[in-house]
């Protein structure tokens, strides 16, 4: 087995990091990236290569991050690239109608049966705001169901954190919402029907729509409990309201047609982003045909983009799905879930308590003996072993997610070398992570 070794200073990172501190807040353009909940040095990543990634020091990683999901197939699969190149030759913006964003949409809704209508946007928060707007204008309400622990973007009316009751309104959980902004927003506990149906008992005839990811992924990799959104589903309907189904993360990951293809709970309207751009900003909102009627210019809601639609990233988007057959799928799962046993043989050889929970190929390790449900049994996790062991295995050439809170993702590209060397990393990483002290 390869086994490669590296020290732990990045000193040509360090001091990419220091420059970037001086024109960027916080020296990044997301915060996560800044390692803030790991400690050290964020890795200025310098070129991908299928299941690898190179840091501006020279040193190489497996890469269990995969920009966050979009990269599928791997970094610089040669059916993307080829597409890019082309689109990039005939132009790179036109702000016109054109025919790649035809064919992204096709196919998203050949894939996709509840999506009969989609329109394409530049960012999953793009896309989940305008879904809570057009679920608004719909509906001609104003309230809006979200869950703690799931993330749909930064968009200020879910940037919201619980109340002091599950039928209370939201509290801006970021200075610059406004309490006016996160006030039509309910917060509920994730897997808790009850306490949907509470909420909807307190205020009837007012929500405009209940928002999901359609399986966590941003407090971990918590999935519904069993009936969890078929009973979302069933509530927005006897009451009135919208059930939109952020399919961000898991959209064409788990399986062709995302989170849907597996449990088969059909939304109002979805949300798609990661995957279907190709590694290029494109996401995407769509669902039934009359909801997305009321969208401007067919309807009244107003919602536009300036690069919605560009052809580059629609072209890398359209050649990205059309590699994804269910052959790639199956690689996806079998990958996961070797990798997924090699990590649960290496923490329980050394004693250490913890979940490994997934959502097709998409998973991650919580430091706890407990199942984890929902967010406040996330947050209960020891996330100091996590950073031990996340430091172990980037010392070790395997770059995980720089936060307890996070899906690892895997590719097509991942390989019988790659994951050896996952394996080979493992072992000292579970030493570390038993031996890991609360700060
Ligand atoms: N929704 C979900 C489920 C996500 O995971 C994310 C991002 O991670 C978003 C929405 C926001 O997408 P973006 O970062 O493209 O704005």
């Amino acid at each position: 087995m390869a086994c490669v070794s590296y020290p732990y200073e990045a000193p040509v990172s360090q001091s990419l990091f220091d420059r970037a501190a001086v024109v960027t807040p916080g020296g990044v353009n997301s915060p996560v990236r800044a390692f803030g909940a790991v400690g050290g040095t964020p890795r200025f990543m310098t070129s991908g290569s299928g299941p690898y990634l190179t840091d501006a020091d020279g040193r190489e990683y497996v890469d269990l991050v995969c920009s966050w999901g979009p990269m599928i197939l791997g970094h610089r699969h040669p059916a993307v690239l080829d597409a890019v190149r082309g689109a990039v030759e005939r132009g790179t913006s036109f702000g016109t109608p054109g025919e790649g964003e035809v064919e992204l949409a096709e196919e998203i809704v050949a894939r996709v049966a509840p999506v009969e209508r989609v329109r394409l946007v530049s960012s999953g928060t793009e896309a989940t705001m305008s879904a809570i707007r057009l679920a608004r204008g719909f509906t001609g309400r104003a309230k809006v169901i979200k869950f703690a622990g799931c993330y749909h973007g930064h968009v200020d009316a879910l940037l919201a954190a619980a109340g002091s009751g599950v039928a209370t309104f939201a509290l801006p959980d970021t200075p610059g919402v406004t309490g006016a902004q996160a006030g039509e927003t309910l917060v509920l506990p994730y897997n808790d029907l009850a306490a949907v149906r509470a909420a909807f008992a307190a205020h009837p005839d007012q929500i405009a729509c209940v928002i999901t990811e359609a399986s966590p992924g941003n407090m971990g990799v918590v999935p519904p409990a069993e009936g969890f959104n078929a009973g979302l589903k069933e509530l927005c309907a006897e009451h009135g309201a919208l059930y939109v189904s952020d399919e961000v993360m898991t959209g064409f990951r788990v399986s062709p047609a995302g989170w849907f293809g597996l449990d088969g709970v059909t939304p109002d309207l979805m949300t798609f982003g990661k995957v279907m751009g190709g590694g290029f900003p494109a996401a995407a909102f769509g669902g039934r045909a009359d909801v997305m009627a009321a969208l401007a210019p067919a309807g009244p809601v107003y919602q536009a983009g300036t690069l919605s639609g560009n052809p580059v990233a629609t072209a890398a988007g359209v050649a990205q799905l059309r590699q994804l057959d269910e052959a790639a799928y199956a690689r996806l799962d079998e990958t996961a879930a070797t990798l997924r046993g090699l990590v649960t043989e290496a923490l329980a050889g050394e004693g250490v308590a913890h979940q490994v929970q997934r959502a097709g190929n998409m998973f991650s390790v919580f430091f706890t003996d407990e199942l984890v449900t929902d967010y406040e049994r996330a947050r209960a996790q020891e996330t100091f072993r996590y950073t031990a062991f996340f430091h172990a295995m980037l010392s070790a050439g395997v770059y995980l997610p720089p936060s307890a809170f996070e899906s690892w993702f895997v590719s097509t590209a991942h390989d019988e070398r790659a994951i050896e060397r996952v394996a080979a990393a493992l072992p000292a990483a579970a030493r570390a992570a038993a031996r890991a002290v609360a700060a």
